[in-house]
This record gives C-alpha cells, structure tokens and sequence, in this order.
C-alpha cells in the first residue's frame, strides 16, 4: 500500500510559490537571453544590409556572374528588403517547421535581383541612374502607398514615392520568394530521392561506408557564401582585372 504523504496547506502554498518562482526565474532568464541575442542580431543584420547598399554598383556590375554562380545567387539578403499591404506582409523569410525541427527559406540575392528587374520597383534618380526600390509600405483600400529608394550610382535614398499599385509591389515580391520556397522543397525532394537510391544501392556492398546514410547525403551542390566574402571577391576580382589592364597600358 503507498504510504499517503499529508501536506499543510501552509507548506503546500510555501512549496507551490518556490516551484513558481523557480519556473519564472527560467522563464526571465529566457527572456532576457532572447533580448539580448535579438539586439545582437539586428545589429548585424543592419551591417550587413549597410554594406549590401553600399556596395550595390559593385554587385550590380556582377549581375550575370552572381546569377550564373549558385554560391553568389543563394546569399540569403532577406533583411534588405520589406514591404506590407494592410496587414500583408510580403515574406522574405519562412520557416518550413515540422514539429520541433525545421528549415528555413530565405530570400536570396538572385530573387531580390530579379524583383529589381521589374519597372515597378525601379526609380529614375536625379543623377540619371536607376534607383531600386527597397521598402514599400499601402493600404489595401485606397491603393495609396509609399516606397523608399536606393540609388547604387550616387548612393542617395530616395524617399516618398508615391501613386504606385501596392498590390503590384506585394505580388512581384510575393511571387519572387514563393518560387524561392517551391524550388527549395523541390530541390529537397530530389535529393532525398536521390539519396535514398544511392543508399539501396550500397546497402548490396557489405563494405560499405556506415556513413553513406541518406541523411548524411543531403548537402548543397556548392559552400555557403555571405554577402561580406561575395564583397570580397567581387573586389579582388576588379582590382585584378584593373591591375592586369595597367599591365597592359605600361
Ligand atoms: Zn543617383
């Protein structure tokens, strides 16, 4: 028989506030980690979208290159670009979660070139270049709206911009990062696939490699890149190229 524990309600209320107590000390802690690793994080997503604008005409003067290259086409730059209709909110990034794990689709460099392709978000600036727009913000209703600039020639912003659809600005956006996710889920898919037959196969070979797990298979066709290393070697390659044509004009 269990031996029936009887418990004050003195030391009962005693016992349940240093249980609460313990669990809102976590719950703070928590809290004030999440504050902290928030600030640290937007700070470096503004550096990065700082120098994403400030050396816009460099990437620009790359266009096919980053295209052509997936480690360059791939750079996540979802922090330089927002916009919102009402409450519509035009994703630069999502989270496909299952349960406790998921992956997450960001708005690469390749999409977010390919929005600027579109007259919508294009600016004649004062210099004479093209400015691109970068932040719209509408009302669903009156079809007002109001954009925000960058000008990669003589790195001015241009602000106000005004009586253009919100809609057009959201479904370009939209439709730009959907086709991102679909190629993800999709790229995903086939590799799983292509996984899984690979391992079959060396399930025949009783040498085989304990590694060659399907899941371990699953990797990007080329390394990650940042927008700091595409900077980089954008840089040294132009400083190369300038070198080799001083070469030649000596
Ligand atoms: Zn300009």
């Amino acid at each position: 028989m269990s031996k029936v524990i009887r418990e004050g309600f003195a030391q009962f209320s005693k016992r349940q506030q240093e249980g609460v107590s313990l669990v809102t000390d976590a719950i703070n802690q928590e809290d004030s980690e999440q504050k902290v690793y928030s600030e640290w994080l937007e700070k470096r997503l503004d550096r990065k979208r700082k120098l994403l604008y400030q050396e816009l005409d460099l990437i620009l003067r790359h266009k096919s290159e980053v295209l052509a290259t997936p480690r360059y086409a791939d750079i996540d730059v979802h922090y330089a670009f927002s916009g919102f209709v009402g409450y519509a909110r035009a994703s630069t990034r999502r989270d496909l979660s299952l349960g406790s794990s998921w992956a997450v689709v960001n708005l690469s460099l390749a999409s977010l070139l390919k929005i600027w392709e579109e007259e919508h978000f294009q600016v004649k600036c004062d210099c004479g270049g093209t400015a691109y727009i970068y932040k719209f913000g509408g009302m669903p209703g009156s079809g007002a709206s109001y954009a925000s600039a960058f000008c990669p020639h003589c790195k001015q912003e241009i602000h106000n911009i005004r009586n253009r659809s919100p809609w057009k600005y959201y479904h370009i956006a939209t439709d730009a990062f959907t086709a991102e996710v679909t190629r993800f889920v999709e790229n995903f898919l086939d590799k799983w696939k292509i996984a899984n037959e690979k391992y079959q196969e060396n399930l025949k070979d009783e040498h085989r490699n304990p590694r060659t797990q399907p899941v371990n298979m699953l990797r990007g066709d080329a390394a990650p890149c940042c927008i700091e290393t595409l900077i980089q070697e954008l840089r040294l390659k132009e400083f190369g190229e300038s070198t080799k044509e001083a070469n030649h004009d000596s």
